[in-house]
């Protein structure tokens, strides 16, 4: 499993990075500027492609929330079999979870062995396990629900070793809260597609960086079908290394296309081009209603 900085891919890809600074205007662009450069005009266009390719999931937590948090500090830059295989193995050789705050740290580094990382992870669950029980008395998170969200998501990032990627897991995938993580795959399909800028700021653009950013441009009801389907993009067609722009259903939205694909270029491009002129979209308007999952 590539560092997500190496997966991000476009980031990283020579004639895409020398676009982009071509297209860079010399001096400090304003926020409405940034806005139109960015692609975040069709962004409902691109929800509407992406809901025809892969459906709209049905919303269902998989793990309470205490389990999702570790399970995600597990998945960090590894594969979901390989973290899914370490917390089966974790919750195997400690069944409580004060187990796991109190083992020895040698017999937890063992037992989340096949996650990698274990030396790290291990002393970062269990810093988080103990600092959410020195906090609440126990490992029971659901009173989050009752949080607004933002101070939700703040008492999650005030956990030792909890980032916005982890706390949006939980708040997403545990606690049904509008929340999206912004993992590798969402990370580069949403650089490509310009929904995120490549910089923030003098620094380069990072998927820590960029949750902030994303969460404000798509609309909430949107956020779990669209986290799914950009997962499900990157690992089928925007592939980290060859891209497969010509089978794209986004490929006349995407700036990358041409890019990666010399071909591609001024092709498909006419509707769009139309619909980002008048602002709307040229196949159909998605619904307002909101949309079951989250
Ligand atoms: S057109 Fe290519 S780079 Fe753009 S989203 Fe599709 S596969 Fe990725």
């Amino acid at each position: 499993m590539p560092h997500p900085r190496d997966a991000a891919g476009s980031a990283r890809h020579p004639a895409f990075a020398c676009a982009i600074l071509r297209a860079m205007p010399r001096t400090r662009p304003s926020a409405e500027t940034l806005k139109q450069r960015l692609n975040v005009a069709r962004i409902p266009e691109i929800i509407a492609r992406l809901d025809d390719a892969y459906g709209l999931p049905e919303w269902r937590p998989h793990h309470d929330a205490i389990s999702e948090l570790v399970l995600t500090i597990l998945s960090q830059n590894t594969s979901d079999a390989n973290s899914g295989r370490a917390f089966v193995r974790l919750t195997e050789a400690f069944p409580a979870w004060d187990d796991v705050a109190s083992a020895p740290l040698g017999a937890l580094v063992a037992a989340i062995q096949p996650g990698g990382l274990a030396p790290t992870k291990a002393p970062r669950i269990q810093g988080a396990l103990r600092d959410i029980k020195e906090r609440t008395g126990g490992y029971d998170l659901q009173f989050l629900t009752g949080l607004p969200l933002e101070e939700a998501r703040a008492w999650l990032r005030s956990i030792h070793g909890v980032g916005p990627k982890t706390a949006a897991c939980v708040l997403m995938f545990a606690l049904g809260r509008p929340a999206m993580p912004v993992d590798t795959h969402v990370f580069r399909v949403a650089t490509r597609l310009a929904l995120i800028p490549e910089r923030a700021g003098r620094a380069r653009m990072t998927p820590e960086k960029a949750h902030e950013l994303l969460e404000a441009q798509v609309p909430p009801r949107d956020f779990y079908a669209f986290h799914i389907a950009l997962i499900k993009h990157g690992r089928r067609v925007c592939t980290a290394q060859r891209p497969r722009c010509p089978e794209c259903v986004l490929r006349d939205l995407c700036p990358a296309a041409a890019v990666f694909h010399p071909e591609l270029a001024g092709a498909d491009r006419g509707p769009a081009r139309a619909a980002a002129m008048v602002g709307t979209s040229p196949r159909k308007t998605p619904s307002q209603a909101p949309r079951t999952g989250v």
